[in-house]
Formats: structure tokens, C-alpha cells, sequence
């Protein structure tokens, strides 16, 4: 196995910049998520490191070599796509070693090699079905197997639960991360779907408008997003204009204390984000900004409760796990809500918001 390691690479299509000079490395054996708003250019960043798209500029470079201008079918890189693009005519096992076949491989080698990969992907005893007998996850079990027919160096997918239930489509993350850990292969997932990224990655690049807005492991990419789109696409936040005063932020009336950072001057406008988890609600003895708040409305979702607020800065959902107390809460409701100062993340006003 190698890592991949993207050394500015672009892509024009006519007059539209669709990925933006990316600097990026893919460690050996790990499995990295694409993931980005629809049109952020994950499919094109996919297909130019599959060699199914030429770059317009930058290079691609698999270990030490150069593979920028390398065809596709020379790069030995697995691929699974959204519809499985599996053979109907033929059967499960004609599938899995369709390539193998082509290349010449004895019928008896190819046997065995798709018995074990069927095997791999726990459909052993399934090889003379035909594609149509299958269900939604067992076809793509199927498409993972022929991927990785040919042992590749590489594994892409792009959008490969997009076609299964919701049920199905979490059993079968958790399965193909095992199985990509098993096997060491460094992979490279796209995704549009957070939870998909954070329950299978172990980094996340998160993309917006053909740039890469954030990259790191997906709990540092929650807990410190870097900009206010990062913090908005990924988990909930919720989001208050304000003005830097005196290493505080003025919102609307009330001061709120948090770190800002040194380069946030006194008059800065800021936007400060807070994920509905972290404040608390009427609890003395918590260091933070205390706000009056009002509620305004409860959403009972068995294992927690958004209790919606109106307060001093504007409206507010706080997350209310169901363990922590069988309080209850109603509308019309007073409280205190206190922001705790770690729980608030700053950044400057004028970036882009969410796609
Ligand atoms: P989705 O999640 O909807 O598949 P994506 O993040 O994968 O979106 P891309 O398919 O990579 O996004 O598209 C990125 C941008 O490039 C979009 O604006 C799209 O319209 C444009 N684009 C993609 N392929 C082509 C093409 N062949 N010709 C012209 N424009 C294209």
C-alpha cells in the first residue's frame, strides 16, 4: 500500500473553476471522507485521482511516482460508485472476478480469488446468483468485492451507501470500515452525509466551492471547527452576530466571554457559533456568559430534548440529554442558559455561510 499525495491540483470545466488548487495527502492505510454540500467538487476531486478526469493543472502522486498523466486502468485503484454499476447478465461470482478474467487470469484462479472475496464480504454460498436476486446491501457488497479483485492500491467510493436505506446504509459503514481496517488499504470516500464521514473516517476533508475548508480527524473537526462553515455543515450550531469589545463580545445588549483569538481587535465584527450540547440551563457554579431566556418550544426526541429559547441574543436550541435530569421544561417558561466560555467559537463575519 501507498499514500496519495495531491500537489495543487485544479480542474476548469469551460470558465468554472470546479476544484480549486488542492494540497493534500492521503496516509497509507487510512480512510479519508471527501465530504462537502452538493456541487462542492468531491466527484471531480474523485475522478482526477481515479485518472477518470485529467487535471487542468497541479500533478497526483501515488508514493514517489508521478501519476498525473497515468490512465485508469493502469493505476490499480478500486472503485465503487453510487449505482454499483454491477453486470445484470451475469452472475455474482462473474462479477467479483470480471476484471481478473479479462486479464487473463485461469478460470481456476479466479474462482477461488472471487470465493474469497465473497467470503471477505460475508456472501460466501451467494456466487451463482444473479445480480437481481440480491438486495440493495448484498449488491453492494458485491461491487466492494470486485473492487477489490485486483487487489488495489488505492480504494475509491463515491457516494456508496447513497442507494440504501438509512438502516442498512449505517450497518454497512460500520462494515466497510472494519473491512477497509482489516485489509489496510487507504481509502478515499466521498460523502455528502456527516454522520457517514464521522462514524467511518479517520480524517475529514471538508469541501466547499472547490476548496478545502478544513481537514483533520472528524472529532477535532467538530469540536474546533475552523470557520463558520465548517461549524454549520458539520453538527448543529447555533449562530450570533457580534462585535469584539475588550477581549469580549458584545451580542445585541450582553457581553459574552469567550477566547478570542489575539488577531480579533476591539470594533472586529465576529460571528460566534455554540453547538446546542454545550450551554447550560439554570446550573449555578458554571463559569460562562448567564443569559434570561424564555422557552419557546420543546422537541421530545426520546434520548434528548431541543429545548428552544428565545433569549437576550436572539433564539437559541440547547440539547437536553434525556439521563442528565427528568426535568421538564414548558413554553412560557423562565431560565437561565449559561454559554460556557470553552463552548464558543469565534470567527470573523465576513466569511461565506453555509451552501
Ligand atoms: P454532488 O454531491 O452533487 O455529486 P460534487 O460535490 O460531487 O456534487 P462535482 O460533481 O464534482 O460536485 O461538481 C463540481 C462542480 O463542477 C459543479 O459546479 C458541477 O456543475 C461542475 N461540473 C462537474 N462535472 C462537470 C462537467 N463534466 N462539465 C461541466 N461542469 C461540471
Amino acid at each position: 500500500m501507498k499514500g496519495l499525495h495531491l500537489a495543487g491540483i485544479y480542474k476548469d470545466f469551460g470558465s468554472v473553476r470546479a476544484v480549486e488548487n488542492i494540497k493534500l495527502d492521503f496516509a497509507e492505510g487510512e480512510l479519508t471522507a471527501l465530504l462537502g454540500p452538493s456541487g462542492c467538487g468531491k466527484t471531480t476531486l474523485l475522478r482526477m485521482i481515479a485518472g477518470l478526469e485529467m487535471p487542468s493543472g497541479g500533478s497526483i502522486l501515488l508514493g514517489e511516482d508521478n501519476i498525473t498523466a497515468l490512465a485508469a486502468h493502469k493505476r490499480r485503484f478500486g472503485m465503487v460508485f453510487q449505482n454499483f454499476a454491477l453486470f445484470p447478465h451475469l452472475s455474482v461470482r462473474e462479477n467479483v472476478v470480471y476484471s481478473l478474467v479479462i486479464a487473463g487470469t485461469s478460470k481456476s484462479d479466479a474462482i477461488d480469488t472471487g470465493e474469497r472475496l465473497l467470503d471477505l464480504v460475508q456472501l460466501s454460498g451467494y456466487g451463482d446468483r444473479r445480480i437481481g436476486e440480491l438486495s440493495g446491501g448484498q449488491r453492494q457488497r458485491v461491487a466492494i468485492a470486485r473492487a477489490l479483485a485486483q487487489e488495489p492500491e488505492v480504494f475509491l467510493l463515491d457516494e456508496p451507501m447513497s442507494a440504501l436505506d438509512a438502516k442498512l446504509r449505517e450497518d454497512m459503514q460500520v462494515e466497510l470500515r472494519l473491512l477497509q481496517q482489516r485489509l489496510g488499504i487507504t481509502t478515499i470516500v466521498v460523502t455528502h452525509d456527516q454522520r457517514e464521514a464521522m462514524t467511518m473516517a479517520d480524517k475529514i476533508v471538508v469541501m466547499s466551492q472547490g476548496r478545502v475548508e478544513q481537514v483533520g480527524p472528524p472529532q477535532q473537526i467538530y469540536h474546533r471547527p475552523e470557520n463558520a462553515f465548517v461549524a454549520d455543515f458539520i453538527g448543529k450550531a447555533n449562530f450570533f452576530d457580534g462585535v469584539v469589545e475588550a477581549g469580549k463580545v458584545r451580542v445585541g445588549q450582553s457581553l459574552l466571554e469567550l477566547k478570542t483569538p489575539a488577531e480579533f481587535i476591539s470594533g472586529s465584527p465576529v460571528q460566534i457559533a455554540c453547538r446546542p450540547e454545550t450551554p447550560y440551563l439554570d446550573s449555578d457554579g458554571i463559569a460562562g456568559s448567564r443569559l434570561k431566556a424564555s422557552v419557546t418550544f420543546v422537541r421530545d426526541v426520546g434520548p434528548v430534548r431541543d429545548i428552544h429559547l428565545q433569549t437576550e441574543i436572539g433564539p437559541m436550541i440547547v440539547e437536553y440529554a434525556r439521563g442528565e435530569t427528568e426535568r421538564s421544561f414548558t413554553v412560557g417558561q423562565e431560565t437561565i442558559v449559561t454559554l460556557p466560555v470553552e463552548g464558543l467559537h469565534v470567527f470573523p463575519r465576513n466569511e461565506r455561510a453555509a451552501a
